[in-house]
């Protein structure tokens, strides 16, 4: 869509009145990511699962934990070690040392549900009647509040407000009326709703349960004699194991000392609903979720929105690091080369030296700096995966002008959000979407583009084939 008036002034007006987000800032946030291992042999597991929180550290970067268990030391005797923080800030080779153990669960974590704050930190431990139990979660269950208040008046203590505790106390209690921890998980699972990936360790058994519709992924591999599961593929493969098969929606799993076995097969309802932004932005590149490439759905999408928004231009970018597959797929289609416009200072990372008004207003530009050569006199197509509040984008645009781009044209991988996500992704409220306040003319006037394209809902079938999908922070269908 041409803007039908420039605004590069109003926005140059706007980007001086102190309301420049960090970049982290101005994207959608995955809530967390889980990695689980069981090493058949007793070999020590817990630098394996330090390797693969790090391949996870996109899906959360607010606190981090690990819990391991020797199966065959004293039963109950698990390790653990949780704090706020990046796991390269939080492990270090002194911590992963006491943590002895040839089974064990780890945990990044971004909260939505619950504060960040340490006692929501995972992975979980509670000790209760039938003995220790550890959970790491990726997602949000949309009846915790219900759930929590039935525990709490049957006696429950919270140590924190996450959903995820409310989760693992239900286990806890269930499994002092069950036979095993197996059926435990069964029980609590039919009653828990939303979306959910769940690793639980009781001392000698790793279970695995994913929700029935499969709105958050977990996969399985194999790591010589270990079995492993993980979020994503890529931190298995980054672990130097190999993937097996995605869990199936619905499905539990237990890892035991006699292997690995299916506790529950997959929801009878073949009603799926897969989060298509895993696809669009959550995911690493280098994952494969529910048999398809994220890659390769990336540069559909790319390809998608170059048939959606032609333009006549003489360079396609994208936005370090999210646009850049879709920038590629929007050149493959548009024939229009692709460059790299930004030089992404990769050596800075976060601080805790307070910036000041000055310094935080160039914290972008710290950041990414623009290639001028690449740009200068250039009509130029600015690929990003979304816009939440548009200030970032609004400065990116800014800065390829000052570097001397004659035109700017802005694609975006993904419809507009409009409407928040139940089922653990941090969308913000409302009132903070650009797309709720403004139509997609008046962000392009806001943001300074020539002109602005919204990825369309019908072209998610690009990206994904016939994988059924959810969309509701797109069209408001719910799938739960
Ligand atoms: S509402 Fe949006 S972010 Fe949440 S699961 Fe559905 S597609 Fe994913």
């Amino acid at each position: 869509m041409e803007c039908e008036e420039h605004s590069y002034k109003k926005c140059e007006k706007y980007m001086d009145e102190e309301y420049i987000d960090e970049e982290s800032e101005e994207h959608i946030h995955e809530e967390c990511g889980v990695f689980g291992i069981w090493s058949m042999e007793g070999k020590e597991v817990a630098h394996t699962i330090y390797q693969g929180l790090l391949a996870l550290q996109h899906r959360g970067q607010e606190s981090t934990g690990i819990v391991v268990c020797d199966t065959k030391g004293p039963i109950g005797n698990i390790a653990s070690h949780k704090e706020m923080g990046l796991v390269s800030e939080v492990f270090h080779e002194e911590t992963l040392e006491k943590l002895r153990g040839n089974i064990g669960i780890g945990h990044v974590r971004y909260s939505t549900a619950g504060g960040s704050i340490i006692a929501n930190a995972q992975p979980i431990v509670l000790n209760y009647l039938k003995g220790t139990l550890a959970l790491a979660h990726n997602g949000n269950i949309t009846n915790a509040d219900g759930l929590r208040k039935e525990l709490q008046e049957s006696g429950a203590v919270f140590n924190g407000n996450s959903d995820s505790e409310t989760i693992a106390y239900k286990i806890a209690m269930d499994r002092i009326a069950s036979s095993s921890i197996e059926e435990a998980v069964q029980n609590t699972v039919q009653v828990i709703k939303g979306g959910f990936a769940l690793l639980i360790l009781s001392p000698r058994k790793l279970i695995v349960a994913r929700d029935p519709l499969g709105i958050k992924p977990l996969c399985l591999g194999k790591l010589d004699d270990s079995y492993i599961v993980a979020s994503e593929s890529c931190a298995i493969t980054s672990v130097g194991g190999e993937f097996i098969r995605d869990v199936e929606p619905g499905e539990i799993l237990a890892i035991t000392q006699e292997g690995l076995h299916v506790v529950s097969t997959p929801s009878e309802t073949k009603k799926r609903a897969h989060c298509i932004f895993e696809y669009i932005y959550f995911a690493r590149v280098d994952s494969k979720i529910d048999g398809i490439s994220v890659y390769d759905a990336r540069i559909r999408g790319g390809r998608a929105l170059a048939r959606r928004y032609p333009v006549d231009a003489d360079v396609v970018t994208g936005v370090p690091d999210s646009g850049l597959v879709a920038a590629v797929g929007y050149s493959k289609e548009s024939g229009i080369p692709f460059e790299l416009a930004f030089h992404k200072n990769s050596y800075v990372g976060r601080t805790f030296i307070k910036p000041t008004q000055q310094e935080r207003k160039n914290s972008v530009k710290a950041k990414l700096n623009v290639l001028e050569s690449v740009v200068k006199g250039k009509r130029v197509v600015l690929i990003d995966d979304s816009i939440v509040r548009g200030t970032t984008i609004a400065n990116l645009i800014h800065m390829l002008r000052q570097s001397g781009a004659k035109e700017v044209h802005v694609r975006i991988c993904a419809p507009p959000f409009l409407y928040p996500c139940y089922y653990g992704t941090d969308v913000p409220s409302n009132s903070e979407l650009i797309a709720n306040q403004l139509s997609v003319n008046e962000i392009c006037e806001f943001i300074g583009a020539d002109s602005l394209g919204y990825m369309d809902r019908l072209d998610f079938s690009y990206m994904t084939g016939d994988l059924p999908v959810c969309k509701a922070c797109f069209d408001n269908e719910y799938p739960v």
